[in-house]
């Protein structure tokens, strides 16, 4: 037990969280590695015929095939269930191969989804797009409206499915509210996780049934892998994600599962530090006069609830510069640390033009209904010295 240093699932679930994020689910070899060992196999050899069949039966719970499971992946994904609190966890390719998987995987046709308008936009495209040529029927509300989600169910609503904060508007959506509405009707909530971080906010003791992530945002962090992970009951887990994630295979690589556990280990650190950055660089925004959306500035209108779902304001925030696209292009082609990139929760901040890149997918009627305008710039702030993160702003700002 000792040298296993975490792999008993009971022992390690009375750990703090920060334990967790260290030391959750690792399993050592014979060497007894400090760090977790990288298993780049696709395959397992069995000692004789019979071996192979008893573990494709199910008789013994050696590994078969890196699609459907591989000692680095698991490793990645029990330490996510122990931090998430969530009895089961499977890991993806990338955080939209969780989002697909998540609702492709209970979901058939006849079937009906409500979800907010706000969300990333690829999200969307499922929930605009793909879901429907499945003949799943798909309803779109603002979010933050709790009555607009009551009004939209249908005998046939199977999923509710948002992000929190959402994807640039920084919406808030009250968890456990749709999960007092959900509930009683058997709809299954489904958070996109990724804004808020398993570490700020947990979406699961709010009543929601499943979260996704992309774990290339913050739970990597350093801009080098991509990857995701589901998290829900044992049951659903096991039952219907697995089968979908077994079959159709958008497997995590073990080497990028190897990196997010690495990712994990400073996670706790690295995003309070981010969130208090933010913090700071939404007031001075707000003090320069521009309009700013970030969760716990008072401006924020649903500042009292974000505080008691996520309690910072997380590391994004948006902002309007004033006028058309050319300032905001201009404002950003003057940064000289803020990178031009469309990722987020990285430890370099970055800033993006969501009209034009993230959301540029959407009719510009829909990207104006978000308030998604020409002149909205999403900055996600980083681990550098926030006082540097300022300056640069300033003298960005100077141009326009
Ligand atoms: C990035 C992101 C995704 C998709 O994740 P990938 O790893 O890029 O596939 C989904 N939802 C949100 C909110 C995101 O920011």
């Amino acid at each position: 037990m000792k040298k296993d240093s975490g792999a008993d699932r009971e022992t390690s679930k009375t750990w703090r969280q920060a334990t967790q994020l260290i030391r959750g689910g690792t399993r050592r070899t014979g060497f007894d590695e400090t760090s977790e060992a990288l298993f780049l196999t696709s395959g397992y050899a069995y000692d004789a015929a019979e071996d192979a069949a008893a573990r494709f039966a199910g008789d013994d719970d050696g590994f078969t095939y890196s699609r459907l499971s591989n000692p680095t992946v698991a490793m990645f994904e029990e330490r996510m269930a122990l931090i998430e609190g969530a009895e089961a966890a499977r890991a993806t390719a990338s955080g939209m191969a969780a989002m697909t998987a998540a609702l492709m995987s209970q979901l058939e046709a006849g079937d009906h989804v409500v979800a907010a308008k706000a969300l990333f936009g690829s999200c969307r495209w499922l929930v605009d797009s793909l879901l429907p040529k499945f003949g799943v029927k798909t309803t779109l509300v603002h979010g933050p409206d709790l009555d607009a989600w009551r009004a939209a169910i249908t005998p046939e609503t199977k999923v509710f499915f948002f992000e929190t904060p959402a994807n640039p508007t920084l919406d808030i959506v009250d968890i456990a509210g749709l999960a007092e509405i959900a509930k009683p009707q058997g709809i299954k909530l489904v958070v996109d996780n990724v804004f808020a971080t398993p570490i700020l906010q947990k979406p699961l003791r709010l009543g929601a049934d499943i979260v996704a992530y992309s774990a290339t945002k913050h739970i990597d962090g350093q801009g080098r892998v991509l990857g995701g992970c589901v998290l829900g009951s044992e049951a659903f887990v096991m039952e219907t994600l697995l089968p979908f994630l077994r079959n159709t295979g958008p497997t995590l690589s073990p080497f990028n599962a190897w990196v997010l556990l690495k990712g994990l280990e400073t996670l706790d650190l690295r995003v309070r530090q981010m969130a208090e950055n933010a913090q700071k660089i939404a007031q001075y925004l707000e003090q320069k006069g521009l309009k700013v959306l970030y969760p716990s500035l008072e401006s924020h209108p649903q500042r009292a609830l974000n505080a008691a779902q996520m309690q910072t304001g997380g590391t994004i925030m948006s902002l309007y510069v004033g006028s058309g696209r050319e300032a905001a292009f201009n404002l950003l082609n003057a940064l000289e640390i803020i990178d031009i990139s469309n990722n987020i929760g990285d430890s370099r901040s970055l800033c993006t033009h969501p009209a034009s890149t993230t959301h540029s997918g959407l009719e510009e009627g829909a990207r104006l209904e978000l308030g998604i305008t020409e002149d909205m710039l999403r900055l996600s702030v980083g681990l550098e010295d926030p006082a540097d993160l300022m300056d640069d702003l300033s003298q960005a700002l100077s141009v326009l």
